[in-house]
């Protein structure tokens, strides 16, 4: 099959034209780039876990183009939670629902809940709006790769596997959706993203959650047992930049080719290592830090990034840069 990238208006035309038929394509969104399906059709839906590689007992996130649609795919949920639907969507925030029936069992893995977004890309919710149906969707890389931000990022993946990649250009946040659970008393982060737990407890108050909290310990949640993120070459974390200097000059003298991914301010204590630098602020942080690891493991062979944080939308950074060093530190 012959990939074609087309961006505008023919992209989101094409692309819905697709969709609607049964067919998959990949588009952009502020988080990451998709893989998109119609919700309603399960073949379609099969074609995306096809197309990725991904195991089925991995759920899809349902995308809307409009909030006012998320009655349409869930039987309902505690009112209480519309606070969090008015602060945050359009946005890159999941919320996990009771499904509802017309919800085929391909796209929530069987469960009895369904994940549901609105993102706020305008060219992505031009598109949601074209196709006219909930779309299913995964990010648009081979299970277990590092997520695209980039239309040349699915590219690499999918060529061949997708009639079709919309460009929308790079993804502004970067980092999948934060995935939250509103389907218990207490809401339950799945998943940390750019919608931090302090964000959403600001909005709720009371206790938000985490999957490693006592909830969690009980039921894990699906998807978490995959290894995630990973780049072909190996892959640290660096606890300070002494230590990812040492890292560095080891992995020198046996022979390798390492870099450093590091924020900016960081970038002079480096001496002579190589390094990526990956922004000021934790939104550029963000924004930047698949692109780097797309590019560091092209160019480097061992991969050592600094420790950018506990807090706020670092540490949701670091939740996918542990996955990438398969939780290994210096
Ligand atoms: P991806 O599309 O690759 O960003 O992955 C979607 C992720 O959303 C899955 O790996 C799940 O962790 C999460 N997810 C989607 N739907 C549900 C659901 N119904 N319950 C729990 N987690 C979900
Ligand atoms: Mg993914």
């Amino acid at each position: 099959m012959k990939t074609e990238i087309l961006s505008g208006e023919q992209a989101i035309k094409k692309g819905a034209e697709i969709v609607r038929a049964g067919g998959v394509v990949a588009f952009p969104t502020e988080t990451v780039y998709g893989l998109a399906a119609n919700a309603y059709n399960p073949d379609a839906v099969r074609a995306v876990f096809a197309a990725k590689g991904r195991p089925m007992d991995n759920p899809l996130i349902v995308h809307l183009a409009d909030k006012n649609l998320i009655s349409t795919v869930t039987s309902g949920f505690d009112k209480k939670y519309n606070a969090l639907v008015n602060a945050f969507m359009p946005g890159p925030l999941t919320l996990v629902v009771p499904r509802c029936k017309d919800i085929p069992d391909e796209v929530t893995a069987g469960l009895d809940t369904v994940g549901v977004r609105v993102p706020s890309d305008p060219m992505c919710r031009a598109f949601l709006a074209a196709c006219g149906v909930p779309v299913a969707a995964p990010s648009a890389n081979l299970s277990t790769r590092i997520s695209p931000t980039s239309a040349s990022h699915v590219y690499e993946d999918m060529n061949g596997r997708i009639p079709l990649i919309i460009d929308g250009g790079e993804s502004n946040v970067g980092i999948e959706s934060t995935v939250l659970d509103i389907t218990g008393d207490a809401p339950v982060i799945l998943r940390p993203g750019a919608v931090t737990a302090e964000m959403i407890a600001g909005v709720l108050g009371g206790e938000v959650k985490s999957h490693s909290g006592k909830v969690l310990a009980a039921a894990p949640a699906p998807g978490m047992k995959y290894k995630h993120y990973a780049p072909s070459c190996e892959c640290v974390v660096a606890e300070s930049i002494s230590s990812a200097v040492q890292c560095y000059n080891e992995e020198k003298k046996k022979g390798c080719d390492p870099i450093i991914l590091c924020r900016s301010r960081n970038a002079p204590l480096l001496g002579d290592c190589r390094f990526m630098a990956l922004g000021e602020d934790d939104a550029q942080v963000c924004r930047n830090i698949y692109s780097a690891l797309h590019k560091a493991e092209k160019i480097a062979d061992f991969i050592i990034c600094e420790d950018l944080g506990a807090s706020g939308v670092a540490a949701s950074v670091m939740n996918r840069v542990n996955k990438a060093a398969g939780g290994k530190r210096v």
